[in-house]
């Protein structure tokens, strides 16, 4: 991880134990970060709340407590949404220890035997971007030649497990090679790279080609390297952060390529990762909301009016990592007609959270509840996020409550105004 200036110097030499306790120990038990806690909002259980987690992970650490099921079972329902970060005044890493401490756990469990093979799956399908599309073209194919409707009604879905994921899926685009070098028209502003990510690819592919479609009409090359992969947050997040670092070696190579403004990415989830990466990327990293809101070339660009409202959801890293949640708004607020307004709740994570809706189903319902309640409050037409993961959990939430709203990444709305989907 990246180093941030307002927190205290990170002790890299010490084994990885020792970090670990050291962090805890930076924690003085104020209980300032508690309510900000969506864990502890649910449940009122101290041991769901960040001050309570980090107790149990420093009585782990000096072996005051074994590693009993009730112990993880605290631990594996935090979100690593990082609120609570932004609320200790002792700036405790939690995302940091909470990382180190999966790493830690993760040979010590047991996981049943089918868990631990479908775990395995897949994350070894995602450190490898070819695969990654193979897993897309096989699932689009299943979802358009009728199988799908076959599996749902004989409960076939259920009986290996992947009910819930299967839900959460969007009608999958067919899935097209980005890689190589998009030209610019117009004026020659510079040239940019962009960061595909790895599910993103298949599940969001249209805010990908909007980027592209955007960034050129306003004058920017954009190169897309076939070197580049999964970002690595997933394995990061889940006990494996050796293979994230491989990844992120791997990606710092895939975009040295010389002349670049900028690295830029579409799903705030996969920047977060990549932000805080080590080695870190050899250009600056942006959201891509956050560059089109300082890029120059709008002059003479037009935009259709949309006399539409739209609730704009923020995902948690961006509002607690990035700290870019306002791009969003002001990117979107160029399109003329428009009434925007922030989803309530917002400081509050919505439980897609990586893997988190398929590992921990009923908190990542309860508080997907609450996004669908604030959605229906604010009367909104089209949610705007710029996560990935969100948009499929919130969408899967109003699919299932038959809500015709659309999620939509703020770059493809914006993009659609500029007429991308007639292009
Ligand atoms: S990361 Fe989020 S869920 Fe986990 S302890 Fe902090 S605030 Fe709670
Ligand atoms: S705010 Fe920081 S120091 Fe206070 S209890 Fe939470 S983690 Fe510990």
């Amino acid at each position: 991880m990246s180093q941030n200036p307002d927190q205290p110097p990170l002790s890299g030499d010490l084994p990885q134990i020792a970090r670990l306790r050291e962090e805890a120990g930076r924690c003085v038990a104020c209980g300032l970060c508690v309510p900000h806690c969506p864990t502890y909002r649910k449940t009122l259980n101290e041991a769901d709340s960040p001050r309570g987690r980090i107790f149990l992970m420093a009585a782990l650490l000096e072996q005051r407590l074994p590693l009993s099921p009730e112990i993880l079972h605290h631990l594996d329902l935090c979100l690593t949404c990082r609120a609570c970060e932004n609320a200790c005044p002792s700036k405790v890493r939690y995302g940091l220890l909470a990382d180190g401490m999966r790493d830690w756990i993760e040979p010590q469990r047991q996981r049943p035997a089918g868990q631990a093979r479908l775990r395995h799956m897949l994350f070894d399908t995602l450190r490898h971007p070819r695969r990654t599309r193979a897993a897309g073209w096989l699932l689009r194919t299943y979802q358009k030649s009728g199988l799908q409707g076959f599996a749902r009604k004989t409960g076939m879905l259920a009986a290996v497990g992947v009910e819930r994921a299967e839900a959460q899926l969007p009608a999958l685009q067919k899935i097209r090679t980005l890689h190589g070098m998009h030209v610019a028209s117009g004026t020659a502003r510079g040239t940019v790279g962009l960061f595909l990510g790895c599910v993103a690819q298949l599940t969001d592919a249209a805010t990908l080609d909007a980027t592209i479609f955007m960034l050129n009409r306003l004058g920017y090359r954009v190169t897309v390297p076939r070197a580049q992969t999964c970002c690595g947050a997933l394995h990061q997040h889940n006990g494996d952060i050796g293979t994230a670092q491989l990844l992120a070696q791997e990606n710092q190579q895939a975009f040295n390529v010389s002349g670049l403004l900028a690295i830029l990415h579409a799903a705030s989830g996969c920047g977060a990762s990549l932000a805080e990466q080590v080695p870190p990327l050899p250009a600056p990293l942006f959201d891509i909301s956050a560059f089109l809101v300082r890029a120059e070339g709008w002059e003479g660009i037009q935009l259709s009016p949309l006399w539409q409202t739209i609730a704009v959801h923020e995902p948690c890293s961006s509002r607690n990592v990035l700290h870019d949640q306002d791009a969003a708004y002001l990117l979107l607020q160029r399109i003329p007609g428009v009434s925007l307004m922030p989803l309530a709740g917002n400081d509050q994570c919505c439980g897609a959270a990586g893997s988190y809706a398929l590992s921990q189903p009923e908190m990542a319902d309860l508080l997907l509840r609450d996004k669908i309640e604030a959605i229906k409050a604010s009367g909104a037409q089209i949610i705007a996020t710029s996560n990935p993961g969100c948009a499929m959990h919130l969408a899967a939430g109003l699919r299932a409550e038959g809500m015709a709203i659309e999620v939509l990444h703020p770059v493809h709305l914006v993009a659609r105004q500029m007429g991308y989907e007639n292009a």
